[in-house]
């Protein structure tokens, strides 16, 4: 796994690139990212499938926020067979509970994220334990799971994941 002249795909993002263009996509995204709950898989991963075709395969990408739940991990791993990709390795950013809650309600006053309101923080954490932790059983199964840790400065976590994005996986 190598960051450099990576592409970033992040589903968030483009969910809400679709809800602000007002597609039916983006409609549909917004009726469940608003109240805290993941978008189907079944079309979350059409979105990355389409979004995968508009990218070089020999271009390195770094998903963001995907896969969340098994049956998206599930699928990747056959989007990226499909293009002769593979993956290079699962990074994860351990956060304690108090203090994701205390970030994401700093970032709903400075960003005014619709979905930062602590009612729907509080059901986004409960929906990554219960659908997004199994996902890392999944990867550390597969010998592809880096754990780091996501607290300190922006700077230190961000070289922490320039580090990690660094060392070949040897699973
Ligand atoms: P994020 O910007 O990654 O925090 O995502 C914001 C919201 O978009 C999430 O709370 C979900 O409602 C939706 N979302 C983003 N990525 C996914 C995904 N991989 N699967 C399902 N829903 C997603």
């Amino acid at each position: 796994m190598d960051a450099r002249g990576a592409v970033q795909l992040s589903t968030g993002d483009l969910f809400r690139a679709h809800i602000v263009q007002g597609t039916d996509l983006g409609k549909l995204a917004q009726s469940y990212m608003s109240k805290g709950q993941y978008v189907p898989d079944e079309v979350t991963v059409n979105m990355v499938r389409a979004r995968l075709g508009e990218i070089p395969t020999t271009t390195r990408i770094i998903f963001d926020g995907f896969p969340r739940t098994v049956a998206q991990a599930e699928q990747l791993a056959g989007l990226l067979k499909e293009r002769g990709r593979r993956l290079g390795g699962v990074l994860v950013l351990d956060v304690p509970r108090e203090e994701l809650l205390a970030r994401l309600t700093k970032r709903a006053q400075v960003e005014g994220r619709p979905d930062d309101t602590p009612e729907v923080i509080g059901k986004r954490l409960d929906v990554y334990e219960q659908q997004t932790r199994p996902v890392i059983e999944h990867y550390e199964k597969q010998g592809l799971l880096r754990r780091i840790s996501g607290t300190g400065t922006i700077e230190d976590i961000a070289k922490r994941l320039v580090a990690a994005a660094e060392v070949p996986v040897t699973g």
